[in-house]
Parts: C-alpha cells; structure tokens; sequence
C-alpha cells in the first residue's frame, strides 16, 4: 500500500523515504540548520517533537504550539513534509494545522482513544511499537486508526525492551519481512530509539534497508551535546551525510531508490 503525504512525497513505493531532524524543536535556528543538512543529504520529511512525552516530568516537554510554528516554517522553507507527535486527542486540531504526518509514540501505541480520534483525521499517521509491545498488538493497534476511517497507517519498528543493557533497546529487525508478509501497511525503521548510540546507527540503517523498510526515522541535530532531548543518540549532520552515501548502493541492490 501506497500513502500519499504530499506532493512527490509517497511511503510504500519504490522511494525509501527518510524522515530526519532532532528529537525536540529547540528554537528555529537549530530546526533550519537540520533540516537543510538533512535535505541536503537526501530526507525529504523532516521530523521534529513539539510535545514530548519524557519519562519523567521535570524533563523538557517540548514547546507546544510555539514548536509546531517554528517545525511548519522550516518545512515550508526547505520544501519538506513534517512529522510530529501528537500524546493527546484534545491537540490533535491544533497538530493538524502544522504537520502533514502524526507521530504516535511508542508510550501511546495503546492509547485507544487517541487512536480513534486519529482515525477521524484525513492526514497519515505514522504508529510506533510499544517498547513491550507484540507485533500482533502493533497490528491490532493500527485497526484502531483504521477502523475508524483512517486507512493510511504508517507502522515503525522503533525497538523492543529486553534483558541487553548495552544498546538503548533491541532493534527487531525481523518486524520488517514479516510485517510485509501478513500486512499491506508500510513499515519503517527507527534506529535511533532502538540503538540509542551514534556509532552503531548506520549499520543498522544499511540492515534496515537490505531487509525491505519503506523508510527511516532518524534524529540529526546539528549540536547534539546541547539538544534538550536524546543528543547521546544524534547523528551530526556530517556523519548523516556520509550514512546516507552509503545507502544508496544498498538501496539499489535491491531495486529501490533513496
Ligand atoms: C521520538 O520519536 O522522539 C520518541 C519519543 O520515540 P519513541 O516514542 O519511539 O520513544
Ligand atoms: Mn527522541
């Protein structure tokens, strides 16, 4: 299956589709210095959290509307579609006048009301596996959007909580083959939240890709030591850049493009 984003910006087609930018919109001059990195290298989404649903409440929530401002700008400037998360029904008016995709977290796979009300919205919505979730869960929780109208689910394998200390979570790569043999959805890969350190992303991003992901989430920020959120795991602009290089043979290998 098919979705349409935008004009020229189509997820389940030939195009693996590259969804990149910080965890957090910070301010506009971090979002813009990402976001023409990230074009530049080839991401035509641009990602970005405005509500951030942390771990613990003293932990930047994200800027709200003030963010949503600043991600719609940037993404109008660089001609790039935008995605971003959305944790509860009653903002979802509000997400909808700024962003093209909505971001469902993996703390909110199972937030049923929040997944019938976006099945009343007319935009994709793009669900992450729950970091305890099954992958029959994950499916069961895309019928939610789906049943209620909204047949344009995007799923993402972002890793699953398991015994391993060493890597943030466990990237379960084998989502991606089998989720192509019982589902028509897209499914995408995020090795950012799964792998949890710069060093080890691209490799799994060139496994992602070998293995048949209709695209990539990714966090890029261009000072990743003084992002609010998740710097331990963003790639720098350059290091993006050179990942995305060597993507493209892969991506040929087996019939696609990036
Ligand atoms: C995110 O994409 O920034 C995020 C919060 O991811 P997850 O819901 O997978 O933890
Ligand atoms: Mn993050």
């Amino acid at each position: 299956m098919i979705i349409k984003v935008k004009k020229g910006v189509e997820i389940g087609g030939n195009q693996i589709q590259i969804m990149a930018g910080p965890c957090a919109i910070e301010n506009y001059k971090y979002m813009s210095q990402a976001a023409k990195a990230c074009k530049k290298s080839g991401a035509k989404i641009l990602r970005g959290g405005a509500f951030k649903p942390r771990t613990a409440p003293s932990s930047f929530q994200g800027l709200g509307e003030e963010g949503l401002k600043i991600l719609k700008k940037v993404g109008e400037e660089e001609n790039m579609a935008t995605i971003t998360e959305v944790v509860s029904p009653r903002d979802i008016d509000l997400v909808y006048r700024y962003t093209d995709i909505f971001q469902v977290g993996a703390k909110n796979m199972q937030n049923f009301s929040l997944l019938e009300e976006l099945g009343k919205v007319d935009k994709p919505v793009l669900l992450k596996r729950g970091m305890a979730a099954t992958i029959k869960e994950l499916l069961f929780a895309a019928e939610y959007i789906i049943s209620n109208g909204n047949p344009n689910v995007i799923l993402c394998e972002r890793g699953i909580r398991t015994f391993e200390q060493d890597t943030r979570n466990t990237l379960a790569l084998t989502t991606v083959p089998l989720i192509k043999e019982i589902s028509k959805l897209p499914i995408i890969v995020d090795p950012s939240h799964s792998v949890g350190t710069p060093s080890l992303i691209p490799a799994m991003v060139k496994a992602a890709i070998a293995c048949g992901a209709d695209g990539i989430l990714i966090e890029v920020h261009p000072e990743p030591k003084k992002a609010l959120c998740d710097g331990q795991q963003a790639l720098l602009p350059k290091d993006f850049a050179k990942m995305m290089k060597e993507l493209r043979p892969i991506a040929k290998a087996i019939g696609r493009k990036i």
